[in-house]
């Protein structure tokens, strides 16, 4: 028959637009195959058949084991399905898993992470595009192409790959999830075997850190992000200036002359520190002032003095009878076996140092680096901060410490990519190493193969030209075609992130964290201090409302000073607003410095986790006596002031209807909602799949809430991480949510995503959605509806 000029047309289409008919044909394998198996090997025949590829591959990920293992492929011998399994630091593959992001080979025969399997007969193929299938931010598995012709793939190409991955990732955590089912008393005695290793490869590494610094070899660790960007640059190490070795010991002057030069050092030792202190505290308010202090005194200290005095009496030189002084402070100190005591110890050692520079007359360490430089070093003591202040610092990495260490605040306020907790990478990396820091994902490549190299260099520029991109929505109102406003706001920790919110255009601060700025000193802050920490943040906000949440702490945000209980659930135990509750004085300092801030700006209150009406009217009582301590005082403050409360546990939600009453606003937190209505642990990596924001129950709990707001005229907001997934934030649009608050780095995808969708659109998919009972339905008919949007490249974006 012949062929009509419509069958013709769409042929056309199809030939030249190749991703079109083939999404549409994975979206009908999705959904009509029960057999995860069978639809896997239906996507690999209908890519390679649509691509005109020779292979493609799906490896399954299987992340406790670290191992990927051949799932489905077109192309290669269909016996090696189920029997090829590598380690993630093997192979082409591995490095699409280590990195994320897809990996390119025009010749893989010659890359040095090639790993050849016999059984598949892949010698034949040269070429290689492998993408990342993921799922909630978690590696599932890696989709592959090969070809034996060697060649370059398309942008286009890389980008549809990237868009088939997507449905992919749903039916491989699935497929993760049974597996790990069926294999769970296996999984259990491979892990302790795993752990039995890996203790006995630790011992082995610490004995011989040489065997990974030497020969330039290439190493990867893995940390803490704890600054976000990509740094390239030599490693210099973080080593004291001067040293007490090799100084004489047996004092040359008289005891007067070596008094009078201990006492100079001092004095230049304690002006240095102030103004040290002064410079840092300027930039950077959530540092914690006081530990400068804490150095201040001890210099000061009686019994340092008395220390260093009786040594140089003794006919110690100044320089012998301070060394005398401090081993003996600090190992006084560790030996109390307290973790005040050991920061005292790790003080006092800072303090030598300043003092012996100064005795020696070495000048603080000011040099500019010519070229980049990356920092690497155990942990950054405050002589050293001025390092991080360095023109040509291209990234922090750091074998201690976590996100909220001095060090990793600062880095992060002055945009330097940061790894902390980077175990070893003091004692593996050496002077002038060749550095990759990636402060995106916490990992450390020393000394890199130059395809890690080219690939960084890439995904640097793609980084910059993703944001150059973004940059231009920054003015547009986040409005849907048809009209409707949804406000898009950001969420804050540190007064450093004001800077990439207002460069993102972020109508309001829809959640400031306030425990971040407290977990990062030693003690609670003063009332006097938040206020002005808090009021530089309305002050930089000029006018744009902020939403300060009163402290969250506990479950996995424990300051040291709490003395916090052991407990066996902590994110079912004593944590935020339960804290507050008990600690009246602490948190009425906060009502108080949060209530004077108001006078100064649009202010909102923000209580997390209430969990019943009897937590949010005693919260309520404590506010109004803070309230009236003010008026007391004369302390000036918005008497209208907006309270809201944060919707983070099921209760809530049972009771959104009367809580919703007692406040103006209500914000509803999924990070916890999630965790609590699913009973999966957030931080837990091996329930990682089962956490899942599109859950039809999740999605049912939000409307309750939605519901209840609207019915009593309320505002109500969402500040969970799925705000800024566009998956999920084309629902929350369709709920009716009036204020989307995401890490302002998401806040031009979610813009983007607002104007192009009409709002009766969104409203259809969220009608539609409340219909059905798995992820699986909810997922496939949110991807179609992007799909036909044209709005794929967003998902992509976001992953
Ligand atoms: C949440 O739980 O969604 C939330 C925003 O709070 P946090 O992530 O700080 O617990
Ligand atoms: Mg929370």
């Amino acid at each position: 028959m012949a062929e009509s000029a419509s069958q013709r047309a769409e042929r056309e289409v199809g030939r030249r637009r190749p991703g079109f008919r083939l999404l549409e044909e994975i979206g009908t394998i999705v959904t009509e195959s029960s057999d995860f198996g069978a639809s896997l090997q239906g996507i690999v025949r209908s890519v390679a058949r649509h691509m005109s590829m020779e292979v493609c591959s799906i490896y399954v990920y299987d992340p406790a084991r670290r191992l990927l293992t051949l799932m489905a492929t077109a192309g290669l011998d269909p016996s090696s399905v189920g029997r090829i399994t590598m380690s993630v630091d093997e192979g082409l593959t591995g490095i699409v898993v280590e990195k994320l992001q897809p990996v390119m080979a025009i010749d893989a025969l010659t890359h040095p992470r090639y790993k050849y399997f016999p059984e598949t007969g892949e010698e034949r193929y040269h070429s290689f595009l492998g993408v990342p299938v993921v799922d909630r931010g978690q590696p599932v598995g890696v989709l592959i192409l090969q070809t034996s012709r060697r060649r370059r793939f398309t942008t286009s190409e890389v980008r549809l790959l990237r868009a088939i991955a997507v449905p992919i990732s749903s039916i491989l955590a699935q497929t993760q999830l049974q597996a790990n089912l069926a294999t769970k008393e296996e999984e259990r005695l491979t892990y302790q075997r795993r752990m039995d290793d890996a203790i006995r490869r630790l011992e082995g590494y610490r004995s011989t850190p040489e065997a990974h610094s030497h020969d330039g070899g290439q190493v990867r660790l893995l940390g803490v992000p704890a600054a976000p960007g990509y740094g390239i640059g030599r490693a210099h190490l973080i080593k004291p200036d001067v040293s007490f070795s090799g100084l004489p010991r047996q004092r040359t002057g008289s005891v007067k002359s070596e008094l009078a030069r201990i006492e100079a050092a001092k004095k230049r030792s304690a002006r240095e520190l102030d103004r040290t202190k002064e410079r840092i505290v300027a930039t950077v308010p959530e540092i914690d002032a006081t530990m400068f202090d804490a150095q201040r005194m001890m210099l000061e200290d009686p019994s340092f003095e008395a220390r260093i005095e009786a040594a140089i009496r003794e006919g110690l030189s100044a320089e012998a009878a301070l060394e005398e002084a401090v081993e003996g402070l600090s190992r006084h100190f560790t030996e109390l076996d307290d973790a005040y005591f050991k920061d005292r110890a790790a003080d006092i050692k800072d303090i030598g140092q300043r003092l012996l520079r100064h005795l020696l007359g070495v000048r603080e360490k000011t040099r500019q680096f010519v070229s980049s430089v990356v920092l690497v070093g155990a942990d950054i003591a405050l002589s050293d901060l001025s390092l991080v202040e360095q023109e040509g610092l291209r990234g922090v990495v750091l074998a201690r410490g976590g996100g909220t260490s001095h060090a990793s605040i600062l880095a992060r306020s002055l945009e330097i990519p940061t790894v902390a907790g980077a175990e070893h990478a003091d004692t593996v990396i050496r002077e002038g190493d060749h550095i990759i820091v990636d402060g995106n994902a916490g990992l450390v490549y020393v000394n890199p193969t130059p395809e890690i190299v080219k690939e960084y260099d890439r995904l640097t520029k793609e980084y910059r030209a993703f944001n150059r991109d973004l940059e231009t929505l920054r003015l547009l109102p986040a409005e849907t075609p048809d009209g409707h406003h949804v406000a898009l706001c950001a969420n804050i920790g540190l007064l450093g992130d004001l800077h990439l919110a207002n460069l993102h255009g972020a109508e309001a601060i829809g959640l400031y964290r306030t425990e971040i700025a407290f977990l990062s000193h030693r003690d609670f802050l003063a009332e006097e201090e938040q206020v002005e920490l808090y009021h530089r943040i309305v002050t930089r906000m000029e006018g744009k409302p902020v939403t300060i949440r009163t402290l969250d702490v506990g479950a996995d945000k424990y300051p040291r000073y709490l003395n916090a209980p052991q407990e066996d659930n902590p994110f079912l135990g004593w944590r935020s607003i339960r804290v507050s509750l008990e600690l009246t004085e602490v948190f009425k300092a906060q009502l108080r410095a949060i209530l004077r801030v108001s006078a100064a700006g649009p202010v909102r209150l923000m209580f997390p986790m209430i969990s019943g009406v009897e937590e949010i009217r005693r919260a309520k009582e404590l506010l109004a006596e803070a309230r009236d301590e003010l008026t007391m005082a004369g302390q000036p403050f918005d008497p209208n002031l907006p309270v809201g409360i944060m919707i983070e546990v099921p209760s809530a939600v049972q009771l959104a209807d009367q809580l919703v009453k007692e406040v103006d606003f209500v914000s509803i937190g999924t990070n916890d909602l999630i965790q609590y209505v699913l009973a999966v642990d957030r931080n837990n990596r091996k329930v990682g799949s089962m956490y899942e924001p599109l859950h039809p129950a999740v999605i049912q709990a939000l409307a309750v809430v939605v519901r209840a707001a609207r019915r009593a005229g309320k505002q109500v907001a969402i500040c969970g991480e799925m705000a800024s997934d566009p998956m999920c934030a084309l629902l929350l649009v369709g709920l009716g949510l009036d204020n989307l608050s995401m890490s302002s780095f998401f806040i031009p995808i979610i813009k983007r995503l607002i104007r192009a969708v009409p709002y009766g659109v969104a409203q259809d998919l969220a009608k539609q959605v409340l219909t059905f009972s798995t992820v699986a339905e909810i997922k496939s008919h949110v991807f179609t509806v992007m799909r036909d949007l044209n709005l794929i490249d967003l998902i992509e974006m976001y992953h």
